[in-house]
């Protein structure tokens, strides 16, 4: 988890964090087609329009989780994330948000915090990082690293993702679970 400190200064840090933004009802962006014929697919306003005719506006306090499948490439780092040279973070290749979608999701929709299961919910091109300036700077935390978002459902399941309380802290590592209703 990124608390909004990593990128804003006097954002909130680790232990700030709401826990109703910890705790919160999750919605799924499947982006995995796109990211599987572009690995440096980001996040478009169009992504989150096609979810929302289907499923409804999304609401305010939601934990908007973007799924690309790419954790099924763990623990093969040339695979995961692009490139595997030591000590050289430039060439890295993989999916993650794009500035207006992360705009809409926090500045408008209002959520609670975004998240993606690559290694950054910015694209590994980045060299701006403005997915995480923009979600800072709304105050919005990031979940990054998740796994088995696929066996989330679009809609209805319920996250907990509670970091360790480090004062002033701008992330740390973070057990994420979520909450699914059974169907019986
Ligand atoms: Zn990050």
């Amino acid at each position: 988890m990124d608390a909004p400190l990593h990128f804003s200064k006097g954002g909130l840090s680790t232990e700030q964090i709401p826990l109703e933004n910890m705790i919160a009802p999750a919605v799924v962006i499947d982006i995995t087609e796109f990211a599987n014929s572009d690995r440096n697919y980001r996040l478009k306003l169009s992504d989150i329009e096609a979810f929302e005719r289907i499923h409804g506006r999304i609401a305010a306090g939601s934990i908007v989780l973007v799924k690309t499948n790419w954790s099924r490439h763990w623990p093969d780092a040339l695979a995961y994330f692009g490139d595997d040279t030591k000590g050289d973070a430039s060439n890295l290749q993989f999916p993650g948000f794009g500035a207006e979608a992360t705009r809409l999701l926090t500045d408008e929709r209002k959520v609670a915090m975004i998240g993606i299961d690559t290694a950054s919910i910015d694209f590994g091109k980045s060299k701006d990082f403005i997915a995480h300036r923009i979600s800072a700077a709304q105050g919005v935390a990031n979940l990054e690293n998740l796994t088995n978002l696929a066996a989330l459902p679009a809609t209805g399941s319920l996250v907990i993702a509670l970091p360790m309380k480090i004062e002033g802290g701008s992330g740390g590592p973070v057990r994420v679970v979520a909450l699914v209703p059974r169907s019986l």
